[in-house]
């Protein structure tokens, strides 16, 4: 079975040979606490910086999800107030999660077929953090970096959050424009999930330390001191981690995997709209997503369509929340093949 499902996701095939490196070299028993973690953990950590682009001065921290990040960063970050834009479920999860810690948390919900206008909204000077979801997994948009850069130029103040769980691995990330970056490894990375990554730039660790809060599960001041050593605080995800390693090591430099993901992303927007009885789900392309094809019809088209792919060996990704029954949407992951994609295609040229 090729699966296009959108996370998890497509595993890459060299994750079978890791596994079993894992078992052999006896890294699913050693202690978090040895030279031997710390080994890999410090490499891939250096991986990470280097391959995704990271500047030296951020910090990178393992999470069990990109879920936890959403309560890190409304219980240890955020002191006042957040400011929370959103178009789609993933969004607007986080928003929920951010109001249950900090009530007086704002959220403000903009058309998926639009850029965000900063100007059509109530932002005031105090607030502590805005928080964008780079790439809305649910609808299958992206946020322009330019909004981004208006946003800093108009709120200096303010730490700019954004979720990247479903393109981090997949597109470059311009770090340096970013406070607080998270995600989780079981899209864009191909491997199996229960890892998280937080990273962090100086201004929203001086944040942190200013809040001071201690004494909770995953408090970020002491996942930041453990770090330091390149350990966690509670018994982290050791074979994720070494999986990390792995893959990382084999990978591109992301700018490389940037440059086929969206080409292949053009190539999805241009076949789409050939296909009869079916249209893309986001018709603007200035905020459609690179690693997210959402595909749109009738409820009936949808499950034809699912079903008969899955008798042709192809597991579709399905819509999620409002959109499940009326999309279906298709992983533009770095694990997915040339070939996988011309076999969807061809399957889809059938139809
Ligand atoms: C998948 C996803 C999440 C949730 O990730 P977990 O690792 O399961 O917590 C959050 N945000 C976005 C945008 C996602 O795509």
């Amino acid at each position: 079975m090729i699966t296009f499902n959108v996370g998890p996701s497509k595993v890459y095939p060299e994750v079978r040979q890791y596994l079993l490196d894992a078992f052999d070299n006896q890294v699913l028993s050693i202690s978090h606490r040895s030279k031997e973690f710390d080994v890999f953990s410090e490499k891939t950590l250096n991986l990470m910086h280097e391959k995704l682009n990271i500047p030296a001065d951020y910090t990178i921290l393992y999470t069990g999800s990109a879920t936890e990040s959403w309560e890190i960063i409304a219980q240890d970050i955020v002191q006042n107030h957040a400011i929370h834009f959103f178009n789609g479920e993933f969004g607007k999860k986080w928003f929920d999660y951010a109001k249950y810690i900090i009530p007086n948390t704002i959220g403000y919900v903009y058309d998926e077929n639009k850029t965000i206008n900063l100007n059509e909204y109530v932002i005031s000077q105090d607030v502590d953090l805005l928080g964008f979801t780079l790439n809305e997994t649910s609808t299958g948009t992206q946020v322009k970096s330019a909004i981004i850069d208006e946003a800093k130029s108009k709120f200096p103040n303010a730490l700019i959050a954004i979720d990247t769980t479903s393109c981090i691995g997949g597109i470059t990330i311009d770090f340096q424009k970013y406070d607080i970056i998270y995600g989780s490894v079981q899209k864009c990375f191909g491997l199996p999930a229960g890892l998280g990554l937080l990273i962090l730039s100086p201004k929203a660790i001086k944040k942190a330390e200013q809040k001071n809060v201690k004494g909770r599960y995953n408090s970020l001041l002491s996942m930041l001191d453990q770090i330091k050593k390149f350990q966690t605080n509670y018994t982290p995800n050791v074979l994720n981690i070494y999986l990390l390693s792995r893959v990382l090591e084999k990978m591109d430099n992301i700018s490389i995997i940037d440059a086929k993901i969206k080409k292949r992303a053009i190539d999805w927007y241009e076949f789409i709209p050939t296909l009869k009885g079916f249209h893309l789900h986001i018709s603007n392309s200035e905020v459609q997503s690179d690693t997210i094809i959402t595909v749109g019809s009738t409820e009936e088209n949808i499950a034809k369509i699912k079903k008969e792919a899955k008798l042709a060996g192809i597991e579709l990704g399905s819509g999620y929340g409002s959109l499940k029954n009326t999309t279906f949407r298709i992983a533009n992951f770095p694990s997915i093949t040339d070939v996988e994609i011309e076999t969807l295609k061809t399957f889809l040229k059938k139809i």
